[in-house]
């Protein structure tokens, strides 16, 4: 076996994180407090190894001209098997890689992508694109069935600077396997952000972004990466498909918007012209209490049609208060921030925090007013300081406990989606009520399910819901996987039943596929696969992601199993 090939610090292929990082000490006391309370096991076996996987042989070998960027060292194959849902995690703790990749391909520029494409469509294998390898819906899973000779996980990371920057136009064409934390590093000297900040910011790429549709952690007008995709190339099988740098066209259906969200099916994007931002300067921020989630909701939505377009708009319910042990842990709470490169925002808060009394929200005036005052801003451009900025630290540090409990027996996720305000208040009761049923029914136990709403438009919430609880045995982690895929399924069924999408940011993969395939027109399925058609005939990229390719069996088995027929 060879050695890693990976040039980033090395990662826990098991879980979240940096091998080095280290949980602090109050997280682990969190992490006990709630093992105890779900009757879990009071200590975690240690996390898996290279040395406990033994991985079937490559059914393939690359040929001498492209052999130089492959990899079949255990590390690579391993951290490219699987991305970072709950299924992911417990699937590794549990020691169990039945699909790996044959290969990982780590090509240095654009035409090593294109010659990788062109002899897998020859020899008849499977490539699955790679940015950071952050997908929590089976993205990534190079689980192909048995139709193609072998699967090739291809990794974007040597792609990975800022080639140029136009400052008039404030756009930078950036390759597309830049991270988070590197892509602000590069356009940090030029004064300006991409001000795109998921969750996952610090392991995700800008092709990963773009193509899953990702949304970042402000709240109102710029959501998902949409909105700041200018042009992109993105290599297909068939040649290099382009689209024209532009503030905006009426030509024809977008382009851009065929790649934003393809998910790897149709090609691989390898750099985008991106819509960035000055480097916000004045900030101000509240933390604001309501007695009921009704008043805040109504607030919520005062709020989002105001026209103010707070960056920071996000609600999270009384159990979500409680887990993140945020605001008076049992009050509902919006977090409210307005941020911005030009102008005082003294005027837009006072409007805000108008609405907010008329809807009886209780905040600190001394906090907001400190807010306003000059701070210092993270790696992140976020501004620190006050109850918005408590929450969003523990948001960031949320993902590291998950893989301790993990072990320990708890299953625990997220699911995520949008909804129109007509019929939101109905829909957050119908969910909260069917998913603690779904909960009690498959674990025996009762759970809380904790809402926060992460996204705000004028017509609608993106409400992201979050359960924890254990599965029937807490020793044995693949009854952990079996309760977690009956809630998921049970997840997709009742969001989708009762009128939200099946995911608002966190896109489809192949764990929600039985939910795209509800919600979506069965004619527009066909017109993507058609479009699919063109672009890769051979059906070689991604297969068993979004949809399958035309006259290919993919067979794909995944976390949530074979999904229904369309
Ligand atoms: C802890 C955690 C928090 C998260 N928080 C958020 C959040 O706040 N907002 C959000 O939107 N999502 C979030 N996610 C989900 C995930 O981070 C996003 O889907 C992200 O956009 C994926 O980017 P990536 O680079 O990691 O892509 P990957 O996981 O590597 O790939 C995702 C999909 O895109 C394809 N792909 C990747 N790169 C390319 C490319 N260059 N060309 C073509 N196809 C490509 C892959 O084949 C796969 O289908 C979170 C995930 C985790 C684990």
């Amino acid at each position: 076996m060879s050695e890693s090939m990976s040039l980033r610090p090395r990662r826990r292929f098991w879980g979240w994180g940096n091998l080095t990082d280290e949980l602090l000490p109050q997280e682990q006391a969190t992490i006990d407090g709630i093992m105890q309370l779900l009757g879990g096991a009071s200590s975690s076996p240690p996390p898996p190894q290279e040395s406990d996987f033994t991985l079937a042989a490559p059914l393939l070998q690359p040929p001498a001209s492209l052999a130089p960027c492959f990899s079949n060292s255990t590390y690579d194959r391993l951290a490219h098997s699987y991305g970072k849902s709950f299924a992911d995690v417990v699937r590794m703790w549990n020691r169990s890689v039945p699909n790996p990749p044959d290969w990982v391909a780590f090509p240095q520029d654009e035409q090593g992508v294109a010659d990788i494409l062109d002899w897998a469509a020859r020899e008849n294998i499977a490539v699955v694109p790679f940015g950071g390898g952050s997908s929590v819906c089976g993205g990534v899973e190079p689980d192909v069935g048995l139709s193609y000779r072998g699967v090739v996980s291809l990794d974007l990371e040597r792609l990975d600077r800022v080639l140029e920057v136009d400052r008039i136009s404030r756009c930078a064409r950036i390759q597309a396997g830049v991270l988070g934390p590197d892509l602000e590093a590069q356009l940090r000297p030029h004064g300006l952000t991409l001000r795109h900040f998921p969750q996952s910011f610090q392991f995700s790429s800008l092709g990963g972004w773009i193509v899953t549709r990702a949304g970042g952690h402000y709240a109102t007008l710029y959501t998902h990466i949409d909105e700041f995709v200018q042009s992109v190339r993105m290599v297909t099988p068939q040649g290099m498909l382009e689209t024209r740098r532009l503030p905006g066209s009426g030509a024809g259906p977008d382009p851009n918007r065929l790649v934003s969200g393809s998910e790897g099916v149709l090609g691989i994007v390898t750099e985008a012209w991106m819509r960035l931002q000055d480097r916000p300067t004045y900030r101000a921020s509240a933390a604001v209490l309501f007695h009921t989630f009704d008043a805040a909701s109504t607030c919520l939505r005062a709020l989002a049609q105001s026209g103010l377009n707070p960056t920071n708009c996000r609600l999270l319910d009384s159990a979500e208060v409680a887990f993140a042990g945020v605001g008076d842990r049992s009050s509902p709470m919006i977090v409210l921030g307005f941020e911005s490169a030009d102008h005082a925002l003294g005027p837009w808060m006072e409007r805000a925090l108008e609405l907010v009394r008329d809807h009886g929200g209780q905040y600190d005036p001394q906090a907001v007013a400190r807010s306003m005052q000059a701070a210092e801003a993270d790696d992140a451009g976020e501004h620190r300081k006050g109850a918005a900025g408590e929450w969003r630290d523990a948001f960031i540090r949320m993902p590291y406990w998950r893989d301790p409990m993990t072990g320990r027996g708890a299953v625990l996720d997220t699911f995520e989606t949008a909804i129109t305000w007509d019929h939101f208040a109905d829909f957050y009761a119908g969910v909260k009520r069917e998913m603690q049923e779904v909960l009690r029914r498959v674990t025996g136990r009762a759970a809380a399910v904790s809402c926060r709403i992460t996204h705000v438009y004028p017509d609608g919430p993106a409400p992201y819901f979050t359960y924890a609880t254990l599965g029937t045995d807490k020793n044995d982690l693949a009854s952990s996987l079996a309760v977690w895929r009956e809630i998921k399924l049970a997840s997709i069924d009742v969001v989708t039943r009762l009128g939200g999408t099946v995911t608002h940011h966190h896109a489809v993969g192949r764990d929600h596929r039985s939910g795209y395939e509800r919600e979506s027109s069965p004619l527009y399925r066909a017109a993507l696969a058609a479009a699919k058609q063109s672009l890769d005939p051979r059906g070689i990229l991604n297969p068993g992601v979004l949809i399958d390719p035309v006259d290919r069996v993919v067979g794909i088995t995944g976390a949530v199993g074979p999904f229904p027929a369309a």
